[in-house]
């Protein structure tokens, strides 16, 4: 994690419609675990009843069976709506809402609790467990069989409910070190209109607190980040001088300033990995030259007797459906795997060069800090167009409804987000390289390879976005 540089100036009253905002939430933070509650039962209702039901036949829809609306309840209306939320509302999902993070914390009140050990702390825990889950879930087929869902969110669950069992007093180490879910609503909820801030900060830069009140491990006095913060209400006690307090701020505020919040070389590699990971799941279902490509590898291993590549692979990590005609080998599971993979590593490596040589010519227009730190605050300018690419690639279900305005009228809409993001990329670039120094006349050069990355990013969408 990079040194903070400044420290971020704090505003002494807030404004009276925060403080009733906070004050609202302040009295009712008790009643947060009756919606908990009652989310552990929509969780059972929506991920484990639907895998037991009779198959949908040609005639349901949402409306007449559970499973099909259970689906369109989670790819087309929870997945995108919650990420796109961390926008306006932070990680209000996480402190308010989210079963699997309440389990974890209830299971951390009477569990082992032993020190969350070194191996867990090590910042790559979240970007490691986002790529598996969304392979995992790309090879069991997430998107269209309730059994995978049963299978990868009772899995997480049982995961979450495991390391509060084991790690950590009262806190939720599953939600701080290893959900797939929780890194992505952490990094976006910089870009978020919601921030806590202490009243009395120290110095120093953000810290690791296991012992404290606050779940998710943050030093409330040094916190500067917003990213483990879940929005649980707890710090703020609007009678004291200690503690957070809310503020409202304008959308991407945080990231203009990153280098005043913690700036984090993994976040920086996660939208960059995230993006290509999306990416490679939608393109491998949508290219034909895919379908080519897996042939060929296939007839090349057999060619060299790996006859056992066309067996059928084991249920927890495949697709195996056979009575709706879908049962995939080990071959699927090894390329659908592989081509994620690729196209992480290649979007990755095209993001950071992009990202190196803007740094590089920041430094040459008179931007200070090193090559590396210019690299990192750089790379937060990505995050707009990161969280579309999650959007379209593994939420495009939330688009389907606008087809009754028209049958462009879906791929408008993704287009239109694109947009927006890119336009917000540059307006972030723009306020990163003010920040480091870069004159405003000679700010278009530093911005040229970040914006011809993210340009390479937008035309690998092309089928998804212009419907192609
Ligand atoms: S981090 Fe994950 S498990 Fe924890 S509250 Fe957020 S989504 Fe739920
Ligand atoms: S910083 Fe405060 S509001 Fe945020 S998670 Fe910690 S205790 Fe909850």
């Amino acid at each position: 994690m990079a040194t903070p540089r400044r420290v971020v100036p704090i505003a002494v009253e807030p404004p009276p419609a925060t403080a009733r905002v906070e004050a609202f939430f302040v009295r009712h933070r008790e009643r947060f675990v009756w919606l908990q509650l009652a989310m552990c039962l929509v969780f059972v209702a929506f991920v484990f009843v639907p895998a037991w039901l009779p198959e949908p036949t040609l005639d349901d829809d949402a409306t007449t069976h559970l499973a099909l609306a259970a689906n369109y309840a989670m790819w087309g209306l929870w997945f995108p709506l919650v990420l796109l939320s961390v926008v306006l509302t932070g990680r209000s999902w996480c402190g308010l809402f989210c079963p699997m993070g309440a389990a974890s914390e209830w299971a951390s009140r009477v569990g082992l609790q032993r020190p969350v050990p070194r191996w867990l702390r090590w910042s790559g825990v979240p970007v490691v467990s986002f790529v598996v889950v969304t392979i995992l879930g790309q090879t069991l087929g997430v998107r269209e069989h309730p059994e995978a869902v049963a299978l990868v969110f009772g899995g997480t669950m049982a995961l979450a409910v495991l390391f509060g069992a084991i790690w950590a007093r009262a806190k939720r180490p599953w939600c701080r070190h290893a959900c797939p879910i929780g890194l992505l609503l952490g990094v976006f909820s910089r870009l978020g209109a919601v921030q806590f801030e202490p009243k009395r900060p120290v110095p120093g830069g953000e810290r690791y607190a296991e012992v404290g009140l606050c779940p998710t491990m943050i030093d409330i006095a040094r916190k500067q980040a917003s990213r483990h913060c879940i929005e649980c209400f707890r710090c703020v006690h609007p009678q004291s001088q200690g503690g957070e307090r809310l503020r409202l701020r304008r959308p991407g505020r945080e990231v203009e300033r990153i280098r005043e919040h913690a700036p984090d070389a993994t976040e920086v590699w996660f939208f960059f990995i995230a993006t290509g990971t999306a990416l490679g799941g939608f393109l491998w279902l949508m290219l034909p030259s895919y379908q080519t490509l897996r042939a060929d590898v296939g007839v090349a291993l057999l060619g060299l007797g790996w006859h056992w590549i066309g067996e059928a692979a084991p249920a927890w990590i495949a697709s195996s459906h056979p009575q709706r005609g879908e049962v995939f080998s080990w071959l699927d599971v090894g390329m659908i795997a592989g081509y994620m993979l690729f196209w992480a590593a290649a979007t990755a490596a095209a993001l950071a060069l992009a990202t190196v040589a803007s740094a590089w010519l920041a430094g040459q227009a008179g931007g200070d800090g090193t090559l590396r730190q210019r690299f990192v605050e750089l790379g937060y300018l990505t995050m707009p167009v990161a969280l579309v690419s999650l959007v379209i690639g593994l939420g495009s279900r939330l688009f389907e409804p606008l087809a009754a305005l028209g049958d462009d009228a879906p791929a408008q809409a993704k287009q239109a987000l694109f947009v927006i993001a890119v336009a917000w990329s540059l307006h972030l670039g723009n306020r990163i390289l003010a920040l480091q120094g870069v004159p405003a006349r000679s700010r278009w050069r530093p911005l040229l390879p970040s914006m011809a990355g993210i340009g390479a990013v937008g035309l690998s969408w092309w089928a998804a976005i212009f419907g192609l």
